[in-house]
This record gives structure tokens, C-alpha cells and sequence, in this order.
């Protein structure tokens, strides 16, 4: 490890380009890769040495062949990597960074919901605590989540959690009309305002909608296309328009500007136009500063119960092995 820099952040980082040098420094010198999904800030994608998401993000975790991985998202997504490297140190930058998803599905009422409906088949969002992953069958990411349910026998009962709008969707495409859904949701793709899109979608009539299937029903009738986050980064890269009007967290814009420089891209806007509500504000607790510190302390870490991550690994392995 290395020695810890006296002084705070901004005497440790003279200016910009000091703390991209540092962080890749450290990096090398402790073993580490930093893993990041499109939601964070512009400067943390940058030093990332693999960007993604979540699934791409789970293999990336799965195949490390670092001692140490720094996880730039939300706790579930670092404590994933966990799950499926108990070996090896994993780092998030900021302990507090959750997610409306995971947070509003706790494992003593899902345990509960579980048993009201036997003969189900769990199916979890990977957006869920270690907890729920280990009560669950088989998880999923918006990637491959329709491929998955598709692919089980239709007499096959199922329960599809923690999200009420993904659920909604993949039952729309797989036909499956009597999945039971829990009732969660994510408070950034719920909140993008159909009133706005309207607005938005008057004032550049030659964009194409582009949305992520955690928006609910109302959003997703009004977009061209639907897809994950890598989904949607593919689409804009293939698709010969040139401007979209984006319904997802406004970070993977970051990537869609580098990616295709000479298109435009106008975020989704909630009812409040000022409040920067298309911002996810669990994984804008991680910053710049917060990556440099978990390198040098190695902390936070993520720490699991055994016995917990032996049961969650199995229904993650399940869904890397049928997608
Ligand atoms: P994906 O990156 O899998 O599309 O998920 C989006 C998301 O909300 C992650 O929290
Ligand atoms: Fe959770 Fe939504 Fe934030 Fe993703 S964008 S971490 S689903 S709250």
C-alpha cells in the first residue's frame, strides 16, 4: 500500500491534471481497477479502466484480474463484485451511495412476499442487496432480463422484483402477462415528465426518443427505442439520426458525445426543469476525491456474510450463464 499524503484534497491536488496522474499512479502501485457504470460524473468515467453496464459491469467484476477492484456506482453494484470475488478487495467510493431499487426491498418483507405467492419462480433485478439475491432464483439486468424470462417454460409462475416498470416491460415483450411485480421503482426514471417529452419532442422534431426500460409505461409508448444503458449507447452509434432526446440518468450522455461527437443529445427533463432531477443523486456521491481516498485507505470496503454470498452467487452465476 502506499504511504498516505499528508494535507487535504485540494493541497494534495495542486490542480486537474495532478489527481488523474495520482489516481493512475496508485492504481499501479496497488493492484487495482477501477470499474465504473455510465451514471457517474464525467471525471470518474474518465479514469475508469472499464466502463459499463451492469452486466457488462458483473463479467468485467467476474474476470478481474486485479487484487483490488474500485467500484465507481452504487453499493449493490460493488457488493455484486464482491459476491463473485470474496477473495479479492472491493472498494466503493462512497458507503452511503444506495439505490431506491435496492433499498425499498427489504429482505424480511420480500421474504414475506416470497411465501404469499409459492410455485413462483424469483426472478430479481440485479438492482437488489445481497440479501434479496440470495431469496432469488435467477437475476437479471435490463440487458438481458427479456431474453431470460423469455426463455422459461410458459407454465412457469413468476415473481419479478424489485422493479414495477422493468417488470411491466418484460412481461409487455414476453408476453407473460401474469407476472407477479413487487412494487419499486427507481426515483430518476420515474420522474422523467411525459409533459416535458411532449415539449422536448415539439421543440426537435427530427430527434429520436431513446429511453431506458425502468421509465414507466406512459415514457416508454412515447420512444423509438428501448434498451439497458450499453443498449442505448449501441443504438445511437448504429442508428443514422442525428439527435436523440435521452431517458436515462444524463451521465451517458459523457459517453454518447465521445462516442458520436458530431450528434446531439438532449436530456429527459423531470416536471422541474432547474432541479437536475435526471442526475441519479446516489451515484453522484461519488467523486473525484472520494476515489483518490479509497485508494489510498483502502476503505470503504465491501465486507459479506458467507453464507449470504455463497446463496446470492448462485442466482448471479445463473444469469451469467444464460446470458
Ligand atoms: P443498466 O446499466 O444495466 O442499464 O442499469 C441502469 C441503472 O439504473 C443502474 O442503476
Ligand atoms: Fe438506483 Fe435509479 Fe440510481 Fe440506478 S439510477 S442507482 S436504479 S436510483
Amino acid at each position: 500500500m502506499p504511504e498516505i499524503i499528508d494535507g487535504d484534497f485540494q493541497e494534495k491536488s495542486s490542480n486537474h491534471e495532478d489527481v488523474f496522474d495520482q489516481i493512475e499512479r496508485l492504481k499501479k502501485e496497488t493492484d487495482t481497477v477501477i470499474l465504473a457504470h455510465y451514471y457517474q460524473e464525467d471525471d470518474i468515467q474518465d479514469i475508469a479502466d472499464f466502463i459499463g453496464d451492469s452486466l457488462d459491469l458483473s463479467r468485467k467484476a467476474q474476470s478481474a484480474k486485479e487484487k483490488r477492484i474500485l467500484f465507481c456506482g452504487v453499493h449493490f453494484m460493488a457488493e455484486t463484485a464482491k459476491i463473485l470475488n470474496p477473495e479479492k478487495t472491493v472498494l466503493v467510493p462512497d458507503m452511503k451511495a444506495g439505490c431506491s431499487l435496492a433499498d425499498n426491498c427489504k429482505p424480511n418483507e420480500f421474504q414475506a412476499f416470497i411465501e404469499a405467492h409459492p410455485d413462483h419462480l424469483v426472478i430479481s433485478y440485479i438492482n437488489c442487496s445481497a440479501d434479496v439475491k440470495a431469496m432469488s432464483d435467477i437475476i437479471v439486468t435490463s440487458s438481458n432480463a427479456v431474453q431470460i424470462v423469455d426463455a422459461l417454460p410458459r407454465s412457469q409462475k413468476i415473481i419479478f422484483a424489485p422493479d414495477k416498470y422493468l417488470g411491466a416491460w418484460v412481461a409487455k415483450q414476453t408476453g407473460r402477462h401474469d407476472m407477479i411485480l413487487w412494487e419499486g421503482s427507481c426515483i430518476v426514471h420515474e420522474n422523467f415528465s411525459h409533459k416535458q417529452l411532449v415539449k422536448l419532442r415539439v421543440q426537435h422534431n427530427d430527434a429520436k426518443i431513446i429511453a431506458h426500460p425502468e421509465c414507466p409505461q406512459e415514457l416508454l409508448n412515447e420512444a423509438d427505442f428501448i434498451g439497458s444503458t450499453r443498449k442505448l449507447l449501441n443504438f445511437i452509434s448504429e442508428d443514422e439520426s442525428q439527435k436523440y432526446i435521452i431517458l436515462t440518468e444524463a451521465g451517458i450522455i459523457h459517453q454518447m458525445k465521445k462516442s458520436q461527437p458530431h450528434k446531439d443529445f438532449i436530456a429527459g427533463l423531470t416536471e422541474d426543469e432547474s432541479c437536475h432531477c435526471n442526475l441519479c443523486p446516489f451515484m453522484r456521491l461519488n467523486t473525484l476525491e472520494k476515489v483518490h481516498n479509497a485508494l489510498i485507505t483502502n476503505e470503504p470496503q465491501i465486507h459479506l456474510p458467507e453464507e449470504t454470498r455463497i446463496r446470492a452467487e448462485k442466482s448471479l452465476l445463473k444469469m451469467l450463464e444464460l446470458s
